[in-house]
C-alpha cells in the first residue's frame, strides 16, 4: 500500500490533474475542479429570490412553474473556463459532477416544488457528432442523480436544417428553428412535472421552444433550469 502511495505521490508531481477553473495542480480527492473554486462558484441564487431575470425571460412567450440558472456566466471567468473544458476539451465528467453540485443545491431549496423527472435541450447533430455528447445532457443526468428523480434521455429531439438559416427572413428563421425540434415519438413521459435543462442561457429562445413542445403534449407544469446565464 505505501508502494502504492509513493508512486502516485510520484506520478501526480510529474503529470499533477490541473485544476480546469484556476489551471492550479489538485489533490487526489479533488477530481473534477478543486475544492477551492468549487467554493468561489459565482451562484444566482435566483431560485431563492423575487428578482429572477431568468423567470422574467419567460413571462409572456410560455407558461413556466420555476426557472433557474445557477451560475453567472462572465467573459474569462471561471465558469467560463468550466465551460470551455466541458464543451470543448471532452469533460463530460465534469458536466455530470457540476449537474450534481446543481441538483443538491435545488434539493435543498425549501421554495422549489422538486421536478419528477429531467430531460435536457438537444445538441445539434453536427456538434452531436464533433463533441460526441450532449453537454446538457450530462448536465441533466448529474441533476437527475442529485434529485433521485429520472432523466428522460433523447425526450427531445433536433432535426438537420434543410436549408441554410442565414439566408432565411427573421420569423421564416424562427419558424424553421421551431419545427427543427420534436418530442420522441418512441417515449412517453407519465410525469406532471417535468425539468428541462440546458447548459447557458442567453435569450431563452431554445427553452421556450423545448418548453412549447412540452406544454403542448400535456406537461402540467414545466421547470427551467440552466446552469449558467451569460451577462455582460
Ligand atoms: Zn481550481
Amino acid at each position: 500500500m505505501k508502494a502504492f502511495l509513493f508512486l502516485r505521490d510520484l506520478i501526480d508531481l510529474f503529470y499533477p490533474n490541473i485544476c480546469p477553473a484556476c489551471d492550479k495542480p489538485m489533490q487526489h480527492a479533488e477530481k473534477h475542479f478543486c475544492l477551492y473554486c468549487e467554493l468561489q462558484l459565482p451562484k444566482t441564487n435566483f431560485v431563492s429570490t423575487d428578482d429572477n431575470s431568468v423567470y422574467k425571460l419567460f413571462v409572456g412567450r410560455v407558461p413556466i412553474d420555476a426557472a433557474d440558472a445557477w451560475l453567472y456566466f462572465v467573459k474569462k471567468g471561471m465558469v467560463q473556463k468550466l465551460m470551455h473544458s466541458l464543451k470543448y476539451k471532452g469533460n463530460e465528467a465534469l458536466g455530470e459532477y457540476l449537474g450534481y453540485l446543481y441538483g443538491l443545491d435545488l434539493k435543498s431549496n425549501k421554495l422549489l416544488n422538486l421536478p419528477e423527472c429531467i430531460c435536457a435541450v438537444p445538441l445539434h447533430p453536427d456538434k452531436l457528432k464533433t463533441r460526441g455528447f450532449n453537454q446538457a445532457a450530462a448536465i441533466a443526468r448529474g441533476m437527475a442523480k442529485a434529485l433521485e428523480i429520472p432523466f428522460l434521455d433523447h425526450f427531445i429531439l433536433r432535426k438537420e436544417n434543410a436549408e441554410s438559416q442565414t439566408r432565411k427572413k427573421r420569423f421564416d428563421r424562427w419558424a424553421s428553428s421551431v419545427q427543427s425540434y420534436q418530442i420522441n415519438p418512441e417515449l412517453s413521459c407519465p410525469f406532471q412535472r417535468v425539468a428541462l435543462v440546458d447548459d447557458v442561457i442567453t435569450t431563452g429562445s431554445t427553452l421556450e421552444i423545448c418548453a412549447t413542445l412540452l406544454k403542448e403534449i400535456g406537461i402540467k407544469k414545466v421547470q427551467v433550469f440552466a446552469l449558467c446565464q451569460a451577462i455582460n
